[in-house]
Parts: C-alpha cells; structure tokens; sequence
C-alpha cells in the first residue's frame, strides 16, 4: 500500500482545509494511506503524534471551514540538514514515500531540498545503524508535489492560488462596509491591504470596489504622486462622488524605495484638501473567514491531482507544482515556478518591472 504524507507549511490560507480533504479522500479512494504531518516541517522533525494517519471521515465538516485542521508553522529545524535527517527517519519509519507540501515558495524550496538530499540522507541513517540498508534500498525516491497556499497570488506559473479568492472577497466586503459611511459622511478612507511583494489583492480590490486610487509595489508612482492624487479626488468629488477610496499594498514603495505609508496619505489629503480622512488597516480578518466557493473548488481539485501526481511521480521526472492555468488544473515544474517567483521579487525590488512582468508571464506553464 503506498503511503503518501502531506503538511501545509507558511502562512494559513483558506481552501486548505479543503485541499486535506481531497488528498485523504482521494488516497483512501485510490487505496494508499494518508498521513497528515501536524504543524507543518516542525511535524515531520518531531514526528511522533505529530505524523497522523488519517480515515475518512477524520476530515469530515472542514470542507466550509478557513484556516487549517493540522496546523502550518515556520520551523527553524527543517531550515538544516540535521533537521531533515530527522525528517527522513520519521518518514522511512513509517513507511511514507511521498509528501505533499501546500505553502508558499519558501516552503516548497525546503521540499525540493529535502528531495534532492534524500538518497544522501538515507546513507547516513544506514552509517549510523538508525535503519537498515534493505529498509533504505526500499525508500530510494521520494516524491514530492507540491501545492500553493497563498493570499497574495504571488506564485509564478499559477495564475490563481488557494485563499487569494476568499482573501479579495474578504477586502471587498469590508471596503463595501466603509464606502456606507465614507459617502454618508464625504469622508476619505485609506484602506492598507495585504501583499508585501505584490499588489494583486490591493490592485483586484480596487478594480472591484471602484477605489479612486491605488498604490503597488509594482508601480511606485510618479515623483509627483500628491498633486496626481489630489487632482484626480478633485475631479471625483466636482463630478458628484461623495467618498474617496484609496487602497494601499503593505508593501507599496514610492519611487526612493521609501515604504508610502497611509498616515502619509492621509497627511496630503487633510492638508491639500482638508478632506475628514480616516486610515483602515484591514489585517487579519482578510486571512480568515468561510473560503469561497472557487478556494473550496480550485483547492478540491488541486488536492486530487496532488495525489494523482504522487501516484504517477518516478525519479527522472521533475517535481510538479499543482497549478491552475486557463480554467485547467495543470502542472508546472516545481522549482522552476519558485526560482522564477523569486525572480520576480528581485525585479520588482530592482524597479525592474518591465523584467518582473515579463517573468510573471512565462512559457513553460502546461
Ligand atoms: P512560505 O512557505 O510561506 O514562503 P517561509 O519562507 O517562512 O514561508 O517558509 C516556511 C518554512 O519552510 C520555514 O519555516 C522552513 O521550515 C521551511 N523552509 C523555508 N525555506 C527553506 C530552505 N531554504 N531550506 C529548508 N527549509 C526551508
């Protein structure tokens, strides 16, 4: 019987409850085992009761439910070998010769490293008399698929990730609620959003709530952004609109590499227009919540084919990352994706952003 693991790793985000539920259900039903790693790495470090394997109805009512029922963590063990040596002993002890990672691209790295180490770290298991040689001969290839997790929709070679749906739903349901007393009172709200290295929550969000302006990382503003600013409001208020929405990225930079701050904002709008102006950080309200309908969908379906790639993986064949391209549930090479999105983070960082487009837009998706 095969026996695949899997664990969500980084920051939680809706929809994984979904994709666990999926995975178990999926390896039930195509006969294998499933094991849920608890607290992401630090799990599979510990092992133990942290390594649970899981029946059918273990994930029964989490379909409709944010966050994650196995817990994510950060974990400092899983950043060094000897970490991962833990790792490979917990999972060769029980048997499991797959793993499957939802979280984010630091996490994926950590499952490609582990991968491209594991045939070394299973010799040193043998040299240390901890398994046997047979049991290792037995464990040579580890498969690894890995799945996205992400609010900020920042992964290349996807152009949707689980929970950034929700997460806009979220944003946009609360800005709706601030628009009601923002045009009641002709007030001016500044909206400070999620995504530290790219703006698609802030940018979707705007798009859908009509926002009169906007700050990205990936489009700092002209040196003149306050007088722009400023005339543009004008212009919305003499044409008849009551309240002014502007929405700001965490990580938005002005063209210095200066974080723009929404006290800032707010300055220019109390002293150039003496406009009654409030600031609203959302935080982490746009994290949680009942996933949408598409987070529920994209992340069932990614979960089953998160398990038919595992099914199917042999050694020469590149990690697969689960993506979703064009309507389709597709598959991406795992690292090529992550290499390329921390490209990306460079590009923008650089104020290369023609660089960063052209990356976000790549020709290797399936
Ligand atoms: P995300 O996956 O959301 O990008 P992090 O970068 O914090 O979040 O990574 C989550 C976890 O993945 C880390 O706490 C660590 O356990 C593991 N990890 C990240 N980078 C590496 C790496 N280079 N080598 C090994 N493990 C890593």
């Amino acid at each position: 019987k095969r026996k695949v693991a899997f664990l969500m790793s980084g920051g939680d985000s809706c929809g994984m409850n979904a994709s666990i539920r999926a995975i178990v259900r999926v390896a039930i039903a195509k006969g294998c085992d499933a094991y849920a790693v608890y607290e992401g790495y630090q799990g599979l470090v510990t092992g133990n009761e942290l390594i649970k394997k899981m029946e059918w109805n273990d994930v029964a009512g989490i379909l409709s439910t944010g966050g994650t029922a196995i817990g994510t963590a950060r974990c400092k063990e899983f950043r060094e070998r000897s970490g991962r040596l833990k790792a490979c002993y917990n999972l060769v002890s029980l048997g499991i010769d797959s793993l499957i990672v939802n979280g984010g691209d630091g996490s994926l790295t950590g499952a490609d490293i582990f991968r491209s180490e594991w045939n070394g770290l299973l010799q040193e298991l043998v040299d240390s008399g901890k398994i046997t040689a047979d049991l290792a001969k037995r464990h040579q290839h580890l498969s690894i698929v890995g799945m996205v997790g992400s609010i900020d929709n920042d992964m290349v070679g996807t152009e949707m990730t689980i929970g950034a749906n929700t997460s806009l739903h979220r944003i946009v349901e609360a800005i709706d609620s601030i628009s009601s007393t923002a045009s009641s009172h002709q007030r001016a709200f500044i909206i400070e959003v999620m995504g530290r290295h790219c703006g698609w929550l802030a940018l979707m969000a705007s798009l859908a709530t009509g926002a009169d302006w906007l700050f990205i990382p990936e489009a700092p503003p002209a040196e003149t952004w306050e007088e722009d600013m400023c005339d543009v409001l004008k212009k919305h208020r003499q044409l008849g609109k009551r309240k002014v929405i502007i929405v700001v990225s965490e990580g938005a930079l002005d063209r210095n590499n200066q974080p723009i701050k929404c006290e800032k904002i707010k300055d220019v709008l109390s002293k150039k227009l003496n406009y009654d102006t409030r600031v609203t950080t959302l935080g982490h309200v746009q994290r949680g919540g009942f996933p949408t309908a598409f987070d529920r969908i994209l992340a069932t379906l990614q979960g089953s084919k998160a398990v038919e790639e595992v099914l199917s993986s042999s050694e020469n064949k590149p990690s697969p990352l689960i993506a979703y391209n064009e309507n389709k549930i597709t598959c991406v090479p795992l690292m090529e994706a992550v290499q390329m999105t921390l490209a990306v983070a460079k590009a923008v960082e650089a104020k290369d952003f023609k660089r960063a487009f052209e990356l976000r837009d790549p020709d290797f998706r399936a």
